[in-house]
């Protein structure tokens, strides 16, 4: 079945004789027990919930994972994942992450007694070479954020298998309908399920898929201990939205490739960052383990001022971090959601400062591009060519 079928198509009641067609919220702390052995399906909601199982049972199945378990956020997902490695551990991590991601291994894990470090995990020689004896776990976003390069997840997962070391990919930027990387090899699949699954921007949520029952296990044990689980009101609305998983996507991405072309032809834009563009470097590698580019464009202009004028004179654009919503979002990653990254780390790293990300919506495409053209113009009005505002709509 397809991955568009799928979405629509499960059991939103396992055994419910009144077979309701929308997944009912058990919106209930403790479930009354049959006797004193508690034998009941259901005890406690921080251990189990129904609304929570059906969910959860999608997103394994959506991801070809064993079992998936959510979370009250991607950063509950990522610490939990963490929680899986022993004090002494190594963590190498790609050095274009999420900004939330690189607080949580250099400020939290560190604490929790776990080293880490980095590499450009496009680079196969530097993951070699950043492997440690202590390397207990390599996590990787492809395309990376914000910065949109491809890495290898197939030799990835080989060079992990050789090592024994847990692959997992965190796959909010692509969601599982472009991109499945447990049938590619890798361990787990962590994803900010804020972003695409949810697609709404109406709630907080993450995930970890898992593709054998031992890891799955441990982290059963993990989302109960440390009860971190995602609510039943909450896994409700992911479970709805994820339902538009599909539409909303490709939609989404028909209407990036539109904007990144209008990009790439813009004189006043320095570099664009997307996948879904012939010329980008990991575009080949990208379409041999991914069925399409996303949703998420960034681009250079080469002069902050002007970029954050950009960002400043969009209209349509919300000026807000996250992506994977249904109206679009414009920010400055810098500023926004990798600031939680040192000044010196984002150099280190060639982040540029300068660096716009867009989300983009399902609006119409040509209203996305004028808006754009029109915050070019504004932006630079004294000092472009008015030539440059021609190129509005196109
Ligand atoms: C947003 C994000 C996270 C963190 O998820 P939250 O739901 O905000 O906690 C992790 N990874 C990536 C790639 C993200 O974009």
């Amino acid at each position: 079945m397809e991955l568009s079928t799928q979405l629509v198509h499960f059991d939103p009641a396992p055994g419910d004789p009144l077979r309701p067609t929308s997944t009912p919220i058990y919106q209930t702390a403790t479930f009354c027990q049959p006797d004193a052995d508690g034998q009941g399906p259901y005890d406690y909601t921080r251990s189990g919930n129904p609304t929570r199982s059906v969910l959860q049972r999608q997103l394994a199945r959506l991801e070809g994972g064993c079992a998936a378990f959510v979370f009250a956020s991607g950063m509950a997902a990522l610490s939990t994942l963490t929680s899986l490695l022993q004090v002494g551990d190594h963590v190498l991590a790609g050095d274009d992450l999420y900004g939330g991601s690189y607080r949580l291994l250099d400020q939290v894990a560190r604490r929790r007694g776990l080293l880490s470090s980095a590499v450009d995990l496009t680079d196969l020689a530097a993951v070699r070479a950043g492997l440690r004896p202590s390397t207990r776990l390599l996590l990787v976003e492809t395309p990376t954020n914000p910065l949109q390069r491809i890495c290898d997840l197939r030799a990835l997962a080989a060079i992990c298998r050789e090592r024994d070391v847990l692959l997992a990919v965190d796959n909010s930027l692509l969601s599982p309908l472009l991109q499945q990387p447990l049938l590619l090899g890798a361990d787990l699949v962590v994803h900010s399920a804020t972003k695409h699954l949810g697609g709404h921007s109406d709630l907080t949520a993450g995930v970890l898929a898992v593709r054998n029952p031992d890891l799955a296990e441990r982290i059963a044990f993990l989302q109960n201990a440390e009860g971190t689980a995602l609510g039943p009101f909450d896994s409700w609305l992911l479970l709805r939205g994820l339902k538009t998983l599909a539409l909303r996507l490709e939609r989404q991405q028909t209407n990036a490739l539109r904007v990144a072309e209008f990009l790439a032809a813009h004189p006043a834009v320095r570099r664009v960052h997307y996948p879904g563009l012939s010329e980008h470097p990991g575009a080949a590698l990208h379409r041999s383990q991914a069925r399409g580019a996303g949703a998420v464009i960034s681009f250079e202009t080469g002069d902050l001022r002007w970029s954050r004028q950009v960002v400043e004179a969009t209209s349509l654009f919300s000026i807000a971090v996250s992506f994977g919503n249904l109206s679009s979002f414009i920010s400055l990653p810098c500023r926004m959601s990798h600031a939680s990254i040192p000044a010196a780390v984002r150099a280190e790293r060639a982040l540029p400062e300068d660096l716009v990300r867009l989300s983009i919506g399902i609006e119409a495409a040509e209203d996305l591009v004028a808006d754009l053209a029109q915050a070019f113009c504004k932006a630079r009005a004294q000092a472009l060519d008015p030539a440059t505002c021609s190129l509005r709509g196109g």
